[in-house]
């Protein structure tokens, strides 16, 4: 009887550290799969804050947000910004990051906002845009990331409508298709003034990057006249990016949007 007792004790036992063991398995794949964010289901932009713990996400000072010009604060006449790009730098490397394709620059090209100076490193791609205006998606937006030495950032964001073809899209798209997680070298010299073309009317405020972790250390620029691309162009990219990887309109809550012309 007392071996029975004793087998029984072993079963017993041997079940609950396999089925502990199985169970802290089951926590611990699950929580480094909830880290990852994407743009759908469980880990899509709504979920954010929740999973993407110690990040800014849940902060009252989001992007992207919803432009509404009537609510602005024009400035005439007197602009912080200065655009010193040169058609002699270079693009290092393109990557599909999973969540975007991304394009890296060499040292170069830079801006002057508001009495510093950012450096360009990358510019990247939302589909459809992630800022509207007056309520108004547009088919794309493109970001330009600069980075002070401080690692304060300021993004220009550029929207682009449907129409004409565009050749620095064609250049930049040369470069595809490019699988999740692939990288190709670039090396060649990139004119980036086509996108500023109209670039004297645009939109400022303070925000933060619109993926986690949502750091709000950004300074929004953005133009109000959108780019033109050939619908194509705008397929050809959203066929490398994730579906819609735009992130939702944030409140405004008390921040300022400046209209400047
Ligand atoms: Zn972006």
């Amino acid at each position: 009887m007392k071996t029975i007792l004793k087998l029984l004790f072993c079963i017993v036992f041997l079940f609950t550290t396999a089925c502990n063991n199985s169970k802290s398995k089951t926590i611990a794949e699950h929580s480094s799969h909830e880290t990852h964010w994407s743009y759908e289901g469980e880990t899509s932009p709504i979920h954010w804050a929740e999973i993407e713990k110690n990040s800014d996400c849940d902060g009252n000072r989001q992007s992207p947000i919803n432009i509404i010009h009537k609510l602005t604060d024009s400035v005439h006449g007197k602009s912080d910004l200065k655009i010193h790009y040169s058609p002699s730098t270079f693009i290092q490397k393109v990557e599909n990051n999973g969540h975007s394709i991304q394009f890296n620059f060499e040292a170069g090209d830079s801006i002057h906002y508001k009495n510093d100076t950012y450096f360009l490193k990358q510019i990247h791609f939302h589909e459809p845009s992630e800022h509207k205006i007056n309520g108004v998606i547009y088919p794309i937006e493109i970001h330009l990331v600069h980075v002070n030495k401080h690692g304060n950032i300021t993004v220009l964001g550029i929207l682009g409508e449907e129409g004409d073809e565009s050749q620095l899209f064609e250049f930049l798209e040369s470069f595809l298709p490019l699988k999740n997680g692939e990288t190709k070298t670039i090396h060649q010299k990139l004119d980036l003034s086509d996108l500023f073309k109209h670039s004297d009317d645009y939109y400022t405020y303070g925000g933060s990057l619109t993926t986690p972790p949502c750091t709000e250390n950004v300074s929004w620029v953005v133009f109000k006249h959108p780019i033109i691309l050939s619908v194509e162009e705008v397929l050809k990219l959203r066929n490398n990016m994730p579906v819609n990887n735009y992130r939702n309109e944030q409140s405004v809550n008390n921040r300022i949007v400046e209209f400047n012309y």
